[in-house]
């Protein structure tokens, strides 16, 4: 068996389904924390990475407020966005889609217009400094209910953000239905935006088709029930509708009981264009480097096979036609060398 490791580290890739606050990883909360001493987070490394040992999903929840309430002025939000770029050309992540929850933060009072000149300022650094393009999805947090719906859609569509480019829906879906955020989903597409709602993730496929109908989803953060409607499946691989799919994601929050048994499989069996994610990457401990193996070992792929994955979410991502062509030849371009040298 090759190892597919140092393939998978090298090869440029593009995410898709990565949360802004879900990204900080212990080293950047350290150095949040050591700006908020009276915050309850450790700030030496080594007492955070036992912080960041969850024991269960409510434990996952405290750490991720406790890490919210550290992100209190535009400097934090911009050190966040500029650290987590930092931690994503690491893993030569050329491009990505970072869900950012704009209502948690103004809710805190931090200024609006001072979030907006803060992401701002840190995607056009990202992609100066590092070389990792930057895009936004604007997400409602499903929990907090249609006073958030407004709020979001209000700073989406009234701020609007060079780098934005799609309008989500995350937070759980157990007791929110998707169908009462149809208004604003159709003022953000109205401007121009992506819908890119969360859905199937926790329940069954009839909230996937709730996110198709009501919320005009063109690609589905997670789907993970979709694999449960045949009729489905077929709807997605027809009209093209790629699934975020993000598996040690769905293994910490209990969507899927065992990595073993993630439905990815029959997604890509079924013709639908999945694309690999890592979600809350420091959370769940892994990183999108390693989400690819995952998907590696349960899709049987090799070098060529990893690369075309990589492409997949080139293809579904809000990048413009030029950047797309720029980033698949990359891939080809990698990949073909790499065997060269591999004698592969
Ligand atoms: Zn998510």
């Amino acid at each position: 068996m090759t190892d597919l490791h140092p393939f998978i580290a090298g090869l440029p890739k593009a995410e898709l389904h990565v949360h802004h606050v879900g990204s900080a990883s212990p080293r950047i909360v350290a150095e949040l924390a050591a700006h908020h001493p009276d915050s309850k987070v450790p700030t030496d490394p080594e007492a955070l990475a036992d912080y960041f040992t969850f024991t269960d999903f409510a434990h996952f929840i405290d750490v991720y407020l406790s890490v919210v309430d550290l992100i209190r002025t535009p400097e934090d939000v911009r050190l966040l966005t500029f650290e987590v770029a930092r931690d994503m050309a690491r893993q030569n992540i050329r491009y990505a889609e970072l869900t950012v929850t704009p209502f948690s933060s103004t809710r805190r009072g931090i200024p609006e217009q001072g979030f907006m000149e803060a992401i701002e300022d840190a995607r056009k650094a990202a992609e100066a400094e590092l070389g990792v393009v930057l895009r936004w999805t604007f997400d409602i947090p499903g929990e907090a209910g249609l006073e958030a719906a407004e709020e979001t859609t209000r700073l989406a569509v009234g701020l609007r953000p060079e780098g934005l480019v799609a309008f989500g829906l995350g937070g759980p879906e157990i007791g929110v239905p998707r169908p009462q955020f149809k208004p604003y989903f159709d003022r953000a597409i109205a401007e121009g935006l992506h819908s890119v709602p969360h859905a199937g993730e926790t329940t069954g496929p009839q909230t996937i088709w709730d996110a198709l109908n009501d919320l005009r989803a063109e690609r589905i953060g997670h789907g993970t029930s979709a694999t449960r409607d045949q009729r489905l499946l077929d709807h997605l691989a027809e009209h093209r509708i790629p699934l975020e799919v993000c598996p040690t994601s769905n293994i910490a929050t209990r969507a899927v009981t065992d990595l073993d048994l993630h439905p990815v499989k029959e997604m890509v069996d079924a013709g639908v264009l999945v694309t690999i994610n890592s979600d809350d990457p420091p959370m769940f401990g892994t990183d999108l480097n390693n989400e690819y193996g995952v998907a590696a070992r349960l899709l049987g792929l090799d070098e060529r096979g990893l690369a075309a994955l990589a492409k997949n979410s080139v293809e579904a991502s809000y990048l413009d036609p030029a950047g797309k062509r720029a980033l698949a030849t990359e891939i080809d371009t990698y990949t073909t060398n790499w065997l060269e040298r591999t004698g592969r």
